[in-house]
This record gives C-alpha cells, sequence and structure tokens, in this order.
C-alpha cells in the first residue's frame, strides 16, 4: 500500500540522504531538496573541522547498503574523520553513485510547506491532503506535492547571535564585517584573517573550545596571537565534557586537553561575561557586558561567536507543530535533551513517535528536531529516519522497535568533570582552598617550581 508514497526530503545533509535511503529501501519514491549546490551543503562549511564520533557511529545501515554494490570501500570504523572526510568517504559517493543521485535536487531552497487546499486553520479532511511544498532553484518558484514530508534541513544556516538575552547584541550586525559565527577555519583556510590577533571567542559548546584549541595552536606559530574566551557561565570546568568518561573518546581528550590550555593560561578566559554591545574602538571591537558606560568589556581584532544554533522555522508557519516553546524540539523529545536538565549527549533512542507532529505525515529529523538543544549526534538522526520510514510505511512494529545503542558520553556535570578527570589518573582531586590551581595534583607541581600536572 505504500509503494506509491511520495516523501518529500528537506535538506540533503547526513540525516536526510539517510532517510531518503531507508524511503527507498521502503518502496517509497523520495524527492530531496537540497538548498545547497551540493549534498552536505552545511558539513561542507565545517569540512576542517575533526569529528569527535568515529566512523561507526557516523554510516547509516541503509545507506551502507545503497553504497555496498557501487564498490565502496567502508572506511576503518575506529577512525575519526574529518568534515571533509565525512564528505568525500560517504556523502559524496552516496549522494553521486547510488541510486539517490536520481532524487536529489540540489540548489532548491524550501521556502514554504502546507497542505492543498488546506490553510492551518482548516481541520476537516486536513490529513488526506498531499503537502505542499514550495522551493526556488534559480529559475523561479516550483512547487512539489508529496505525500509526507521529513525536515532534516538542520540549524547551521541559522546561528545564535551574540546577546545573552537571545537577540543580537546592540551593534552587532554592524560590526559583521569583524565577526564569524560557528567554527571558522583557524589554522587552514581563515588563517591569516586570525593569525598576530586578539581573537574573543563566546560560548561554551565543543565548537569553542575547538576553535580556542586552534587559536591556541596558532600563536605558537604566530606569538602575537591572543586568544580570549567570554564564558557566560561563571565556572570553566563545565565546558571540559566527560573527559575519560566519554565513550567518544577524541571529545572527552579535547575537552581535557582545552583544560590544560585554560591552566596554563594560553587561553585567556573572561568568566560571567554576557555580551550586551559591540562597538568600534581604534580600529578594533570593543565587546562589553552593558551597553552603558559601565560594564566589562573586552577589546579585540575579531569576535568568534559561538553560541549554537537554532531552528529555521520560518518555512513551516502553516504546518501544525507541536513544539516545546523552551527547547523549539518536539514536545516527546524535549525533555530527554533539555539542555537545563543533561548537560550529557546521552539520549534514549527515539522515533517517529516523538517526531511526529500535529500535522499527519509531518516529521522534523535530524538536527533541526533538536531545536535549541546542542548535543545531537548523526547516529542519532539515522535511528530517528529509520523508525519514520518504516512509521510511514506503515510497519508500526518496526517504528516502534529501538534498533540503537548510543554511545555513553560521560558524566558531564561538574561533578562528573572532577570524576572524570580523575578516572584518567591525572588529578587528585580539587586543589585546596586559595591556591591557583586546577586540582591538587596541579597545586604539588606548581608548588614544586614546575608548570603544573597538564590536567
Ligand atoms: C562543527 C560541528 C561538528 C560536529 N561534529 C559531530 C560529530 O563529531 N559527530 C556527530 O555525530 N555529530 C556532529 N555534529 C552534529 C551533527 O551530527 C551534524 O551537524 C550533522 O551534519 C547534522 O546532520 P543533519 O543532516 O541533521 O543536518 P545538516 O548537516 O545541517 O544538513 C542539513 C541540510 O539541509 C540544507 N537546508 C537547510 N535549509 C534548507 C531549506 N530551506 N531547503 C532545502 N535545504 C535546506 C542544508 O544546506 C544542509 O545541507 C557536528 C556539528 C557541527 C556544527
Amino acid at each position: 500500500m505504500s509503494a506509491a508514497k511520495t516523501v518529500a526530503i528537506i535538506g540533503a545533509g547526513p540525516v536526510g540522504l539517510a532517510a531518503a535511503a531507508h524511503v527507498l529501501e521502503r518502496g517509497m519514491t523520495p524527492v530531496v531538496l537540497e538548498s545547497g549546490p551540493e549534498a552536505g551543503h552545511a558539513v561542507r562549511q565545517w569540512q576542517h573541522v575533526q569529528l569527535f564520533s568515529p566512523w561507526e557511529y557516523n554510516v547509516d545501515r541503509a545507506a551502507a547498503r545503497l553504497l555496498a554494490p557501487t564498490g565502496w570501500n567502508s572506511p576503518d570504523p575506529q577512525v575519526y574523520p574529518t568534515g571533509g572526510e565525512l564528505l568525500a568517504q560517504y556523502l559524496v559517493p552516496l549522494a553521486t553513485r547510488t541510486l539517490l543521485k536520481d532524487v536529489i535536487h540540489t540548489s532548491s531552497r524550501v521556502s514554504a510547506v502546507s497542505r492543498v487546499g488546506f490553510d492551518k486553520a482548516r481541520t476537516k479532511g486536513r490529513e488526506a491532503a498531499p503537502f505542499e511544498i514550495r522551493y526556488q532553484n534559480g529559475k523561479g518558484p516550483e512547487t512539489l506535492r508529496a505525500d509526507t514530508v521529513i525536515d532534516a534541513s538542520g540549524t547551521w544556516a541559522s546561528p545564535n547571535p551574540a546577546g545573552a538575552n537571545g537577540l543580537p547584541a546592540i551593534g552587532e550586525r554592524e560590526a559583521q564585517a569583524r565577526i564569524a559565527y560557528g567554527m571558522p577555519d583557524v589554522l587552514g583556510r581563515d588563517r591569516e584573517r586570525y593569525a598576530g590577533k586578539i581573537v574573543a571567542v563566546l560560548g561554551a559548546g565543543h565548537s569553542t573550545i575547538g576553535t580556542l584549541t586552534d587559536l591556541a595552536t596558532l600563536a605558537r606559530q604566530m606569538p602575537d596571537t591572543r586568544p580570549i574566551w567570554l564564558l557566560r557561565g561563571n565556572d570553566p570546568a563545565k565546558a571540559f565534557g566527560g573527559g575519560a568518561n566519554d565513550k567518544l573518546a577524541a571529545r572527552g581528550e579535547l575537552g581535557t586537553h582545552f583544560a590544560s590550555l585554560v591552566a596554563s593560561g594560553e587561553v585567556q578566559v573572561e568568566a560571567e561575561f554576557s555580551v550586551a554591545a559591540i562597538s568600534p574602538s581604534d580600529g578594533r571591537l570593543r565587546i562589553a557586558t552593558s551597553s552603558a558606560c559601565c560594564g566589562r568589556s573586552v577589546v579585540a581584532d575579531e569576535l568568534v561567536i559561538a553560541t549554537g544554533f537554532r531552528p529555521d522555522l520560518s518555512f513551516l508557519g502553516e504546518i501544525r507543530l507541536r513544539l516545546d516553546p523552551a527547547i523549539e524540539a518536539p514536545v516527546a523529545l524535549a525533555p530527554l535533551i533539555d539542555p537545563n536538565e543533561h548537560s550529557c549527549g546521552t539520549v534514549r533512542p527515539h522515533g517517529a513517535r516523538e517526531l511526529q507532529q500535529d500535522d499527519p505525515g509531518f516529521y522534523l529529523a535530524g538536527m533541526k528536531s533538536y531545536g535549541r538543544a546542542p548535543t545531537f549526534l548523526m547516529i542519532t538522526g539515522y535511528e530517528q529516519v529509520r523508525s519514520i520510514a518504516a512509521d510511514i510505511a506503515g510497519d508500526k512494529e518496526a517504528a516502534e522497535r529501538v534498533e540503537l545503542e548510543l554511545p555513553e558520553t560521560g558524566v558531564c556535570t561538574r561533578g562528573g568533570v572532577e570524576g572524570a578527570v580523575a578516572a584518567s589518573g591525572c588529578c587528585g582531586g580539587p586543589a585546596p582552598a586559595g591556591i591557583d590551581a586546577c586540582c591538587s595534583d596541579d597545586a604539588i607541581t606548581k608548588a614544586a617550581g614546575k608548570p603544573g600536572c597538564g590536567c
């Protein structure tokens, strides 16, 4: 019965492509609309970044089954690729060498989704009406009809602004020439921009600590480079992650190494720094905690804003969504990922039931399904779309089944950081009161005239 179903998939990122593979495997017809000129357009923007999940967590199973007959060489499951390798060794072959190549429409930006003949307010008969998807492809507005829609359009294009209140800081828009969002390629493409400069980085997630770590590396090569970490919270250790407790070892190691850069002073920390205003100052930027005269301020050549992302809901105005008002994720999913409650990425697997919206046949998936929560993993998205495709095909048993064991991502709370560092054998516990050290071993080695234990 499901054979004729057309499934529109918005976005050809890792999760959109996986969705298309699952839909195809179930005998249905996927149509993928991608705004960028190539599949994996968002990943391409951060291709210099080393992933913290190894290949075993980055390849969808249905996608691998599609790739197998093409002679695809499955990458070593234990190796950590960069974003560029994820593209070259997986996403590009998947999009160009398998059956998917005929269903992906690139340079096709979805601008609106509705139901044929039904505005949002009209109910009777609504569930039987096909979806109408408007998109722009440079040749004028196009329309696609589909039985169901999976929105896997990610959040990369809608980064959060600098303001702690969720709004752009006063002067942020005017200062765009010296501001970058997300994770610039500090050691590669953007090296000239940052070498020898004072660079402030605002945020507390993995992009922040990755960028600051790269800036510290750049500072060793170009000594005038000075990284400054602007942190809204009062506890830098919260950003260090699960350390040795993180099953995604590369991520744990990144946090542990970053902690050592902070402890050694290679990264200057400005804690409890909520950006409210940005203004020009002698050819530089003054970044201040208040737009009035008396707040704290930092002067820098460049500002990187890495305060996370939010979903673009602008083209879903005619769709009946049921999202958590704070996290902007589906209501059934939000409590599992709410960053106010969970600092870790360990989330129980979930699927169609949680992601189905109030408009029957409309699902959110991938990074976008997490709304403003920062802890999304590709492998979570692959399980989401396996379940969604089963649901659309009418295989409710498979839709409900959990086929995924997510990696434990460590105890990421303050207590967990201490536990994690202790577990790594690096530290002996908290530093004595009044001593400038990150832990007791650090205090002991500093007292002995050494630079510290490096934890
Ligand atoms: C720097 C960084 C590092 C990360 N590292 C990891 C990691 O190590 N391991 C891990 O598991 N996860 C990681 N993630 C998180 C997440 O898994 C990735 O962001 C992943 O790319 C999400 O896949 P997605 O398909 O949901 O979204 P995206 O990769 O963002 O793909 C969405 C696609 O939709 C397109 N699109 C957007 N709007 C429209 C529109 N209106 N119409 C049509 N197309 C549209 C975009 O161009 C894009 O190609 C990382 C994220 C970032 C930002």
